[in-house]
């Protein structure tokens, strides 16, 4: 008899160990999942969606708000479900001994889910308060150190510390406000004292009646305090879980966004690209302003292996022409199309993956210089990665650093000087082997011998593919075989440097005042 009772319990702690160790590992994995699924999500989002996003908000429910959900589903929400179905079973146990007394028992616990429902309903309010302005104090963060360089030369350290020791300040006064509430929740539990006092008024009436034997009535309290523990406990997690709940929301409200430009139904691979290009009647306004737009009605087309130059005042639509390319924005109005098919019959991994880009400050990831490179070609080899940083004139400098092509680059890369980077992104943009390439102001900045080696990159990177550069260099533009000269979204004018200059027009007086600048310019250098 010993043994079977000692080999009883011994089963049920094992099974009891088994079954929450596995639901929480269950648990965590599911939590896992989604992190990596709203990871991938974010990803998918649209430009404008990221431009309106603060990127401290999002590092806050990818990191933090995850971490409480799964703090609430590994370690409360299994107590809570066990709490409950003991609750249950003792309601259960309590009518079977006296009916008249469990259902007096059970008459204060209205009042009890009312006070916790209204106490769970202001942690809610607190929390979500808290987790918004802990996501404020993210982003920040996140902007100032992301911008050090602007922060410090502007003596801004000062007035951006106290506007953020401010909200952290805030952040432990609600804090403490939520720890307040949650342990008046745990007192909630209290009015199941009420319970008592008015079974034992009860029980008392019976026992003098002869309908109960004071035993009886000993027995019932007593089991009543018991229930007790588990009510406690209830409430306890109620305000943990009401706190998992507000981050759980956050997350949901992420996942439910739709990215915006996605694969159309039916969208196909692209096929190996000849490199034509055709816009056709493209109007497009940012959602920001969406009675304004960008590009209206333009129109030209680009013969497989052109280059072509984009040239014309600052925000006349350069840079969102070639956005649109790459499909981070679908036009409203009318189509682009890549040899003669439209862009949004394929899959966008497909399109892009066929499209290189060279942008004016490039910007490296937090690797080796290896994996920067590699990034334009997933999977591409060791020897591959070297062949793309010597056309684009990088190898030299790279084997030159202490770790050669393992040289890890501090965040942005910002430990190379503007030319080496550049030249890293233009190794990246090489090693896609794309037939179409976007050239935007890369040599904005450089000085002259990184300005001659990054060209030197560049027509090599460029020969034989089709190529669109955005400049405001015109001394660099005339070389083209096209020119497009654009302003307030349109193309006002296109066709040869000699053709434009001889149109007189737009171009030519912008070249005309840039040679007479350059002039300027040089004739003062000579001066000093
Ligand atoms: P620049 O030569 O200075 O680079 P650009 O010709 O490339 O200029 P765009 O950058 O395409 O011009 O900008 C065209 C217009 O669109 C500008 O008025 C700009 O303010 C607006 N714009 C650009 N990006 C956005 C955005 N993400 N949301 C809202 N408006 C935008």
């Amino acid at each position: 008899m010993t043994f079977s009772i000692i080999g009883v319990a011994a089963l049920s702690a094992v099974s009891a160990y088994i079954s929450i160790v596995s639901l929480s590992i269950a648990a965590s994995r599911i939590i896992t999942e989604i992190r990596s699924e709203l990871y991938a999500h974010l990803q998918r989002l649209s430009l404008a969606f990221h431009y309106q996003a603060k990127s401290g908000d999002l590092l806050t429910r990818i990191t933090s708000d995850i971490d409480r959900i799964r703090d609430v589903t590994v370690n409360h929400a299994l107590p809570l479900m066990i709490n409950v179905f003991t609750l249950v079973c003792m309601v259960g146990v309590m009518f079977w001994m006296d009916w008249e007394l469990a259902v007096i028992a059970l008459a204060v616990f209205p009042v009890f889910l009312l006070s916790t429902l209204k106490i769970t309903q202001r942690i809610r309010q607190v929390a979500q308060r808290q987790r918004r302005r802990e996501s404020a104090m993210a982003a920040t963060a996140a902007e100032s150190m992301g911008a050090i360089k602007v922060v410090q030369a502007l003596s801004l350290e000062t007035m951006l510390a106290q506007l953020f020791a401010h909200d952290n300040r805030k952040s432990l006064e609600e804090c403490a406000r939520t720890q307040q509430f949650s342990a008046g929740l745990k007192r909630t539990a209290e009015i199941m004292a009420i319970a008592t006092a008015l079974v034992l008024w009860r029980g008392i009436y019976l026992v003098q009646q002869g309908a109960a034997t004071p035993g009886d009535l000993l027995v019932f309290i007593t089991y009543l305090k018991t229930a007790f523990k588990p009510t406690r406990e209830l409430a306890k997690q109620m305000a943990k879980i009401t706190r998992g709940i507000v981050s759980a929301e956050r997350i949901i409200d992420l996942l439910n966004i739709a990215p915006e430009v996605q694969d159309a139904k039916g969208a196909i691979a692209a096929p190996p690209f000849q490199g034509a290009i055709s816009f056709r009647n493209v109007s497009f306004a940012y959602q920001a302003e969406p009675a304004k737009p960008t590009l209206k009605d333009l129109s030209f087309e680009v013969q497989p292996g052109e280059h072509i130059a984009l040239v014309g005042p600052s925000g006349g639509g350069k840079s969102t022409l070639v956005s649109l390319l790459l499909r981070l924005y679908d036009p409203q109005l009318g189509r682009i199309l890549i040899d003669g098919q439209d862009l949004r019959r394929y899959q966008l991994d497909s399109l892009r993956s066929q499209i290189s880009i060279v942008l004016q400050d490039s910007i490296l990831f937090g690797t080796s210089i290896r994996d920067n490179i590699a990034y334009g070609a997933l999977g591409a080899t060791d020897a591959e990665v070297r062949q793309a940083a010597k056309l684009a004139n990088a190898h030299d400098f790279i084997m030159a650093l202490p770790e050669g092509y393992s040289t890890l680059m501090s965040e942005r890369g910002v430990t190379l000087s503007g030319g080496q980077r550049q030249r890293v992104a233009i190794a990246r943009a090489a090693i896609r082997k794309a037939p179409i390439v976007i050239l935007d102001e890369p040599t904005v900045g450089l000085d002259n011998k990184s300005e001659q080696a990054v060209n030197e990159a560049l027509s090599r990177l460029t020969q034989d593919c089709t190529t669109i550069l955005i400049t405001h260099d015109l001394g660099v533009s005339q070389n083209y075989d096209q020119i497009l000269y654009i302003e307030s979204g349109q193309v006002l004018e296109q066709g040869t440097h000699a053709e434009l200059m001889q149109q007189g027009q737009h171009y030519a007086a912008l070249y005309q005042l840039q040679s007479a600048i350059d002039v300027k310019n040089s004739s003062h250098e000579v001066t000093l």
